[in-house]
């Protein structure tokens, strides 16, 4: 008889977000009057820059005519988008080829997907707490998993234990959820790390765009050596505002090998087996955005929400609670006061102050006791959060 897939057996039973929702909805139905403000899912609110949405409707144009209609491209996309991401990591000081770039729909299938291009019985290390979808599609494959302890203690920021040897490190800064970010010397431990263990490093770098300390690596291919040990994973959902539009690209160096065979060309192999590629009209927004207009106009959203940030964190400040993020980073990851426990610091921001945010002890067993506020809210309700927050200091 045809059997299921047991490891799904093995996911942790809610979905963080799921449990988020029904207790919200739950909350609201008891009191339907509540104005509740979410600063909990990692969503962007503001719209597509004009720069974008112009080059979108251009290419719908094209797609409406026979001399300039499109069908299937190219599995690792369109040479004009690898083209100008290439030139985009120049900012950084960092020498990526186009053809070493390979475009997707968003980095949460790539972060999922590359796996597979890897022996299922590697050991992989994820920091705890951690972006679930490492942990998730780890299991689901079937995969062992050895975890690095991010606390309080280090900052949120583990650094590499040589006492354990895994093939596969998972790797996120600016962190999700933690806003944590490593600086150079850091990284240099982990790529050393990587190198000593013949290990490959998976970055992911979905919100290097809120890096604004120039001392701060944008990119794991700023450390020296680590193109021999390094894949990047990358996304315009979060500097761009793409979440509902999906683009995304695996930045693979071309001298990164295993044995004889090119990590690249496996991860194309790949691709070719299961992807179409990302649609010609979001890759041209894409482009766009990374044009000189793109850019300015990103930043512009990227700074209304390091506003948001800074005024939750002010407002932290003021009530003495612990909290690192905010300032590189869209989330804020604050220690709930009086040792309270996330899920319970959850319900009293819910049913006190009618504030919904994230649990920290979604994120892996080291999050519990710990919350993350999302920047991503519009202004007036930012503004409206902080007024809330500051009366916890008389409800806790
Ligand atoms: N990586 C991290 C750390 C994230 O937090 C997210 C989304 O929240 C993603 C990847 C997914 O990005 P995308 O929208 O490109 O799939």
């Amino acid at each position: 008889m045809i059997k299921l897939n047991e490891n799904f057996n093995k996911l942790k039973k809610n979905y963080i977000f799921a449990e988020i929702s029904r207790r919200t909805e739950e909350y609201k139905s008891q009191n339907p009057t509540a104005q509740i403000i979410k600063l909990g899912i990692g969503d962007v609110t503001l719209p597509l820059s004009d720069c974008v949405l112009n080059a979108m409707h251009e290419a719908v144009n094209e797609m409406g005519e026979a001399a300039t209609f499109r069908g299937y491209g190219p599995y690792e996309g369109y040479e004009f988008l690898r083209s100008a991401i290439s030139k985009n990591y120049l900012k950084y000081g960092v020498d990526i080829q186009a053809d070493e770039i390979y475009v997707s729909d968003g980095a949460k299938s790539d972060t999922a997907n590359i796996l597979e291009i890897f022996q299922t019985d590697e050991n992989i290390l994820i920091p705890n707490p951690t972006y679930p979808v490492y942990v998730d599609s780890s299991i689901v494959a079937g995969r062992s998993i050895c975890y690095i302890n991010a606390n309080k203690d280090n900052n949120f920021l583990p650094l590499p234990d040589y006492s354990v040897k895994p093939s596969i490190i998972y790797l996120c800064s600016p962190n999700n959820p933690t806003g944590a970010v490593y600086n150079r010397d850091e990284l240099k431990k982990w790529v050393d790390y990587a190198l000593r263990n013949q290990a490959i490093i998976l970055f992911d770098a979905a919100y290097e765009t809120f890096i604004e300390d120039s001392d701060l690596p944008h990119s794991i291919f700023e450390i020296e050596g680590s193109r021999h040990c390094a894949v990047e994973i990358c996304s315009f959902s979060k500097g761009a505002g793409f979440t509902g539009v999906r683009c995304g690209y695996v930045t693979i160096p071309n001298n990164l090998k295993i044995g004889d065979k090119r990590v690249g060309e496996m991860w194309l192999r790949r691709q070719s087996i299961k992807f179409n590629g990302t649609s010609y009209i979001t890759q041209k927004g894409a482009a766009a955005a990374l044009s000189k207009e793109g850019i300015e106009q990103s930043l512009k959203n990227i700074s209304y929400y390091k506003e948001n940030a800074s005024m939750l964190s002010e407002t932290l400040k003021e009530l003495d609670i612990w909290h690192i993020g905010g300032k590189n980073s869209p989330y804020i990851w604050l220690k709930c006061p009086n040792n309270i426990n996330s899920w319970d610091f959850f319900d009293i921001l819910l049913t006190r102050i009618n504030i919904v945010g994230t649990p920290g002890s979604g994120f892996g067993t080291n999050g519990e006791g710990f919350f993350r506020l999302s920047s991503f809210g519009k202004r007036e309700d930012v503004k409206k959060a902080t007024e809330r927050i500051k009366k916890l200091q008389y409800l806790i």
